[in-house]
């Protein structure tokens, strides 16, 4: 086999025993495999590594950057219309239109101005892809996300006030803490505010995640391997 073949292959097997993983987790935690999404994150990865995972039949992917999606993605959904792409990294507020173009869930909806930003685009273009609202459940500051104790009312702002389609909410915790804790601040954050979808739970923690709730849960490394450094962090 050629590298490509090998890389390619590679792809599939991986993505095979994450799915295998997602299904034993779900099962485990006495869940509907139908209501855990794996979306798989290609970010950094080029459309040949991630055509292996479409010609599997996998149909959901996460992106963090949206010039990169604007590069990859519009060929490849157009091949397969059926592909739901994912934006999971953070927006700024001049890429709002493009990232409703090209992103069918925005899951990073983090901050009053992007969501007034967001509902004005929205009118415009009729596009009105689901959205999430990332909770900076640390409450790093490096990090994007609402903060815990403002997350019911901008919740409350956002769905009343704008009207966006708000579906549930996403973290990403603190590397060095235990991740549970944050799903279930998510999971009781999404409960009393009477929202479905848990987006939460990476390649290290999803079976974790899985268990506490998650809908979505967001895996790259698992099925694509490892990336350079530096592209898990920056936003564009
Ligand atoms: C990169 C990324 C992921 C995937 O992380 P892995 O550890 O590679 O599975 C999940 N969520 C977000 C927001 C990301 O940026």
């Amino acid at each position: 086999m050629t590298t490509d073949n090998a890389d390619q292959a590679q792809v599939k097997a991986s993505l095979e025993e994450v799915v295998a993983h997602v299904n034993e987790a779900a099962s485990e935690a006495g869940r509907d495999r139908a209501d855990v999404t794996l979306v798989a994150v290609s970010k950094t990865h080029d459309a040949k590594r991630i055509q292996p995972a479409i010609d599997a039949g996998h149909r959901v992917f996460g992106e963090n950057r949206v010039q990169e999606a604007e590069d990859k993605w519009p060929a490849l959904k157009a091949a397969t219309p059926e592909i739901a792409l994912h934006l999971i990294g953070p927006l700024q507020t001049n890429k709002a239109r493009l990232a409703l173009e090209l992103f069918d869930v925005i899951e990073t909806v983090d901050r009053p101005k992007l969501a007034r930003r967001l509902a004005a685009m929205m009118e415009e273009t009729g596009h009105r892809p689901d959205l999430f609202i990332q909770v900076n459940t640390g409450a790093e500051p490096q990090k994007a996300g609402i903060l815990p104790e403002d997350a019911d009312a901008f919740i409350q702002e956002c769905r009343t006030d704008l009207g966006l389609p708000i579906v549930g909410l996403m973290c990403i915790p603190p590397v060095e803490e235990e991740p549970s804790l944050h799903f279930a601040l998510l999971r009781e954050i999404a409960k009393r505010n009477g929202l479905e979808k848990l987006s939460m739970g990476m390649s290290a923690d999803y079976d974790v995640a899985i268990q506490f709730g998650a809908t979505h849960v967001r895996v790259g490394t698992a099925i694509f391997g490892s990336r350079p450094p530096l592209a898990t962090t920056q936003a564009d």
